[in-house]
């Protein structure tokens, strides 16, 4: 199996390439094809799977194709529960990004908010999140949803482990009905099900 078959376009696999991945991983073999079709996603897998990269990849594609990011708008929202993976996707998303006209941002609390408030002022194709933050932000009319096109939820799991699960409902109710959305979560416990039962539609289901 290779990258070249999965439908990803000359920019994102020069990307992967000049990483040094040859084949892609189950995770990334199943999520990136159903994701550039535009489908939701529930998807079953641990760190260390890849899935980072099988959901930020395509997402860069899709975004390629549309009109940037207005001010104070973001057009990807990627929530994870805790600072350090948010870091760590964000910078995926840079790498993978760089030759992409894409701007990206990162917010997480612990730090100040204005230098955060800032930076979305110029709009944001991909944010990358956790949850307290970005709904402080929302607060202080930083940031808007209403015109999201795609919603990650990484590690949904954790979050609901870690109290999330509040602060999630209340940025669900502020996304536009029409959108994509992924989950992915390491299990799928009674509770995740109730969540993703939520938030997706007609999703495809995979796992690592
Ligand atoms: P993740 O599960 O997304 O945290 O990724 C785990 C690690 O695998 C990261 O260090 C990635 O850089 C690496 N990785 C992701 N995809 C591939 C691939 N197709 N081939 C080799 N390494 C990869």
């Amino acid at each position: 199996m290779s990258f070249d078959t999965l439908g990803l376009s000359p920019d994102i696999l020069s990307a992967v390439t000049s990483k040094g991945y040859t084949t892609p991983s189950p995770i990334q073999a199943k999520a990136i094809p159903v994701v550039l079709q535009g489908k939701d996603v529930l998807a079953a897998a641990q760190t260390g799977t890849g899935k980072t990269a099988g959901f930020v990849l395509p997402i860069l594609q899709l975004l390629s194709g549309g009109q940037p990011a207005k001010p104070n708008k973001a057009r990807v929202l990627i929530l994870t529960p805790t600072r350090e993976l948010a870091a760590q996707v964000y910078d995926n998303v840079q790498m993978y990004g760089a030759k992409l006209p894409l701007k990206a941002n990162v917010v997480f609390g612990g730090v100040k908010i204005n230098p955060q408030m800032m930076k979305l002022r110029k709009g944001t194709d991909v944010l990358v999140a956790t949850p307290g933050r970005l709904l402080d932000l929302i607060k202080q009319n930083a940031l808007s949803l209403n015109e999201l096109e795609i919603l990650v939820l990484d590690e949904a799991d954790r979050m609901l482990d870690m109290g999330f699960i509040h602060d999630i409902k209340r940025i669900i109710k502020m996304l536009p009905p029409r959108r994509q959305t992924l989950l992915f979560s390491a299990t799928f416990s009674a509770d995740i099900r109730k969540l993703a039962k939520q938030l997706v539609k007609d999703p495809v289901e995979i796992s690592a």
